[in-house]
């Protein structure tokens, strides 16, 4: 590969934090903390974990067996005594924990006393039903309050939960169950969505009819419209059982390698892995980046628009901001609906100060244009998050233009389901430029290196490895241990390969250019597939573009184009020239597809990823391979 040529998209720009936002930034020295975190992990991780609560303290701060950690050992803890007790005895009883909101405005909220009340009714609740720690119950819940109380309630008592997106049908829903062979289901009559009742409950009731483990199910009954005789020793009523359970419950003392959950990552590259993450360093690491990357403060008001069926809803609805005692927007719905500028008028309402979504919204919402959130007073917003897929250029501008107004950072966080926790991304104190995600977080030591694992000089293409264990990383993957060793053994020299393609410049900012089987091999020159998406959506026409390789005799791969135009655009051959003309511009004419098709959508993962490897295998008339994450 090191002797490919590259092909590069030029991020020109600059963007430097303004002047008020640095001065309030909690990391001010970026330089200087990352420094101590390489070389005096132990020091510096012990002083982060000591300001959470452990009911016993850690011995050793790390015990690496390749590939095996363990941090923290012998620390005793409880998660949520972190997230709920902890934030009560720092007088935040009275402070809104969540604002919990739907697409009609219909809001609930819940402060900090509020929530660990509900989540000790519901912990005791799951205790009569006879679950008890290591027990796995899975959780199918709209992206509400509910869902959140339904996880906590599990890591009080010491269950791992398996969160499964209320999106996925009955096969992948059974999927999950039967794979961590689930106790107890929590699920709800329903989920909405675009102003419709999307029901839940049948596909739970079809998914376990003859998976004779599952003791339970437990039902929230939105609006109270099941029958009685719906309910039976096998069906609870999630608000009956919280009603007649005692508001009061010692949380379980769990070790710091206890199990805390099981998720399944999103399959855009093939079939789901079942990621372990255990109860220490995913809880260290989720409260340090959650408060030096959105950098919270009391008064910050947070919003991650994720789904908590994802690992962001986890880290960063979840427990990263509950650990940071900050308050916190959800929402259950989708973003155009009623109206596409319902997430603008959200900030505005709430003076939201952070932030968090994903590329695929924001491309999606600059197709309705920049009058949308003009209509709305987004001054409150400070930092701007994205994660999910590489973010174009003309998406970050246009976030930081249109959402920002010129006066917000953008941060672009680079992490994974197995990672738990952010691990490159530019925090809020030094520059970002656009494409690129940035500097490695606190005791993450990537690099960039070839097949054999010897490192690439800056501005080369190679694969994206981790060289260091850090707190927050999977422990397994259920069932599959080979699967977790495979991270491991990918690339020589004992390194985890994240199955990324980067580059890093002479800064040291790294750029993501897409995924390993991605990436395109043209005359000899190895091009990001992102990249080449990028420079597409520079076209005023273009919302979204997806970019395929195709075996060519001459060339070894040609490029195809799937390019879903915005609104008020339609097709035609003209157009296709201008795009070409724009790649050639922006990358030269190595880069310009050989063939463009217009679509009116790409297959994505229900996270919102693009599939590409379906667009391949349907191209090539290939075998789909595993689809069960497929949007529709
Ligand atoms: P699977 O591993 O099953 O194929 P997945 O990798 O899509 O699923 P996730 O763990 O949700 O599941 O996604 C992690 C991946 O998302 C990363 O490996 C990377 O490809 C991409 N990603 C996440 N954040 C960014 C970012 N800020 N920039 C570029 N890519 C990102
Ligand atoms: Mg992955």
């Amino acid at each position: 590969m090191e002797n490919l040529e590259q092909v590069h998209l030029q991020v020109k720009e600059i963007f430097y934090p303004p002047e008020d936002i640095k001065k309030e930034c909690i990391v001010q020295d970026y330089e200087s903390m990352y420094k101590k975190s390489i070389e005096n992990p132990e020091e510096f991780w012990s002083e982060v974990a000591s300001q959470l609560h452990w009911f016993q303290k850690w011995d050793k701060v790390l015990e690496w067996n390749f590939p095996y950690a363990k941090w923290f050992v012998n620390g005793k803890t409880n998660i949520t005594y972190n997230c709920l007790d902890a934030n009560i005895e720092k007088g935040r009883r009275n402070k809104v924990a969540y604002i919990s909101v739907d697409e009609e405005g219909n809001e609930k909220k819940l402060t900090y006393g509020e929530l660990l009340e509900q989540v000790n009714r519901l912990a005791n609740g799951l205790k009569s039903l006879g679950v008890s720690k290591g027990d796995r119950v899975s959780i199918y819940m709209p992206n509400t309050v509910e869902a959140v109380i339904s996880m906590l309630a599990c890591a009080r008592i010491g269950a791992i939960h398996s969160v499964v997106f209320a999106g996925f049908s009955e096969g992948a829903l059974k999927l999950r169950i039967n794979d961590a062979k689930a106790k107890v289901v929590i699920t709800a009559t329903y989920t909405k969505r675009r102003g419709k009742k999307i029901p839940l409950l049948p596909i739970v009731k079809e998914a376990i009819y003859d998976l004779d483990f599952v003791k339970n199910v437990i039902v929230w009954d939105r609006d109270r419209e099941l029958e009685e005789s719906e309910f039976s020793k096998k069906f609870v009523s999630f608000e009956e059982l919280i009603k007649t359970s005692s508001p009061y419950f010692n949380p379980e003392v769990m070790d710091s390698e206890d199990p805390l959950f099981i998720l399944y990552t999103s399959g855009t590259t093939g079939k789901p892995k079942g990621v372990l993450h255990t109860v220490g360093g995913y809880m260290v690491n989720t409260y340090l980046t959650t408060k030096t990357v959105f950098n919270i403060k009391e008064d910050t008001v947070y919003w991650c628009t994720a789904d908590i069926g994802w690992i962001t809803g986890h880290s960063y609805i979840v427990y990263g901001p509950l650990l940071n005692g900050t308050t916190i927007v959800m929402m259950e719905g989708v973003p155009v609906y009623p109206h596409p500028g319902i997430w603008w008028e959200y900030v505005d309402k709430y003076r939201v100060n952070v932030f968090y979504t994903a590329p695929t919204a924001i491309r999606m919402l600059m197709r309705f244009g920049d009058e949308i959130p003009a209509k709305y007073d987004l001054s409150s917003l400070k930092i701007l998050g994205s994660v999910g897929e590489p973010i174009n250029p003309e998406a970050w501008l246009w976030y930081y233009k249109n959402i920002g107004r010129g006066k917000a950072v953008v941060v672009d966080t680079w992490w994974q389901t197995e990672t738990g926790a952010h691990m490159i991304t530019t925090l809020p104190c030094y520059p970002a430029k656009p494409g690129k995600a940035g500097k490695p977080l606190f005791g993450v030591v990537p690099d960039i290196v070839d097949k054999e694992g010897n490192s690439l000089p800056p501005n080369t293409i190679g694969h994206l490895v981790i060289k260091k264990p850090w707190p927050s990383m999977l422990r397994t993957c259920w069932g599959e241990p080979e699967r977790y060793e495979k991270y491991w053994k990918e690339i020589p020299g004992n390194v985890y390969s994240a199955g990324d393609l980067a580059t890093i410049d002479e800064d040291g900012y790294i750029m993501i250019l897409g995924r390993a089987d991605d990436v395109l091999s043209v005359a000899g020159h190895r091009i990001g597939n992102a990249e080449v998406e990028s420079a597409i959506i520079e076209h005023p026409a273009v919302a979204e573009a997806a970019v395929i390789g195709k075996p060519n005799e001459i060339k070894g791969e040609s490029i195809k184009a799937f390019v879903v135009l915005k609104e008020g655009y339609t097709p035609s051959a003209e157009l296709v020239e201008e795009i070409k003309e724009t790649v050639k511009e922006v990358l030269g004419a190595i880069a310009v597809p050989d063939e463009i098709e217009f679509v009116d959508k790409l297959p994505k993962t229900r996270s919102g990823k693009i599939m590409r490897r379906v667009l391949r295998a349907k191209e090539l008339g290939q075998e789909l391979g595993d689809i069960s994450t497929l949007e529709d």
